[in-house]
This record gives structure tokens, C-alpha cells and sequence, in this order.
């Protein structure tokens, strides 16, 4: 019964169809709440077409033993290889503690208006009890919207309170929240827009 005619027009009227699309890889063991929560971030700044694609695993070429951490930028290089496409941008969850080039460590990173992000969640992780759980989970939230605006096109913002603010502690994390600031927000409102045009 429906023509290509009424599906054409169901994706035009569609207002989510010109959003950048994101696909999240995720290591194995990444649980179905964190999974929710990282979907939840998408989804209340209007960026739907998020797919959770795959479990992958790390491996050992970008691990440093002196640091006992793992170099964020070879790690993004090397999930060039991981790659599925048919995403705009592509955000990779790992459970291992990560640094950059002159910082101890990192949340995350990502390519500025580039195809690939990192989040790290071995930081955010904290006790086990209910209320524990609650704030990883926020954690995480904003750690995702963080690289996810980097993704987008947007820079670090000097307003504490936002999300695009830098993290250099969990102090920092869990004051600025999941949430842009006006500024920001107008900005990821307009690249949005501008998505697909
Ligand atoms: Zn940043
Ligand atoms: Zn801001």
C-alpha cells in the first residue's frame, strides 16, 4: 500500500532525517543503563539518529607500561580501522585510563568537527550503591555531550557551568553538568540546522 511516493515524503517531513547521525562502539561489558544514558544525552539535544553498533576490543599498540595508561590520539588513529560506515560521527566508549600529549590524564577526546571521539569512563566510575550508580551515569552523560559538540564543530566554553566548560577533575565534571550553556546551545542549534543542507 505505501508507495515510494509516501515513504519520500514521510522522510521529508521528518524533521530529524538532515541530523548528523552517531554510531557509539563500546567495550565489552558496557551495560545497558550506561548504554540508556548515552542514548538519553542524544536524545535532549535533538540528535536521534544515534546506533550503539558494536563491542570492539582495545589491544595493546597504544598502551604505555611506564604511565599505565593508554594514548588517547593512537587510540583514535587506530579506530579508523573499526570504523562502520554509514554514520557522520563515530564515538568510542573504552574502560581504560587515557592521556593526551602534556595532560596526566583525560575524559575524552575528539577530532574538532572531525569523524571520531573517545570517552573514558575509568574515571567517572565510582562506588556501587544506588546513589553511586546516579551520578556515573550523569558523568558519563556529560562526558558524551562534551566530545560529541567537539564532533559538531564546537570549542571549549569559559562559562563553568557548561558542558563544552574543560574538565580537568571530576570536581569540574560534576559541577558544569550535561548542559550548554545559551551560547552553546544556539551554536549546536544552528549546526544542526545547517546538517544536510
Ligand atoms: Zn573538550
Ligand atoms: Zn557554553
Amino acid at each position: 500500500m505505501e508507495s515510494i511516493a509516501f515513504l519520500l515524503k514521510m522522510i521529508e517531513m521528518n524533521p530529524f532525517s538532515a541530523r548528523p547521525s552517531f554510531f557509539i562502539y563500546y567495550f565489552k561489558g558496557f551495560s545497558v543503563s550506561e548504554i540508556q544514558a548515552a542514548r538519553e544525552v542524544f536524545e535532549s539535544h535533538g540528535i536521534y539518529n544515534v546506533d550503539f553498533v558494536r563491542e570492539f576490543e582495545l589491544g595493546e599498540d597504544c598502551y604505555n607500561p611506564v604511565r599505565r595508561q593508554y594514548n588517547a590520539d593512537c587510540l583514535l588513529e587506530k579506530f579508523s580501522d573499526l570504523i562502520i560506515e554509514g554514520a557522520d560521527k563515530h564515538i568510542f566508549i573504552v574502560d581504560v585510563d587515557i592521556y593526551s600529549r602534556g595532560t596526566n590524564f583525560i575524559f575524552g577526546l575528539a577530532e574538532l568537527d572531525g569523524r571520531k571521539a573517545i570517552v573514558s569512563i575509568s574515571r567517572l566510575k565510582i562506588r556501587k550503591d544506588s546513589s553511586g550508580e546516579e551520578l556515573y551515569l550523569k558523568r558519563l552523560k556529560t562526558e558524551v555531550i562534551h566530545e560529541s559538540c567537539h564532533l559538531l564543530g564546537l570549542n571549549h566554553c569559559s562559562n563553568p557551568y557548561c558542558a563544552m566548560s574543560f574538565s580537568n577533575s571530576l570536581a569540574d565534571t560534576d559541577r558544569k553538568g550535561e548542559s550548554l550553556c545559551v551560547v552553546c546551545m544556539s551554536k549546536l542549534e544552528q549546526i544542526i540546522e545547517g546538517y544536510g543542507l
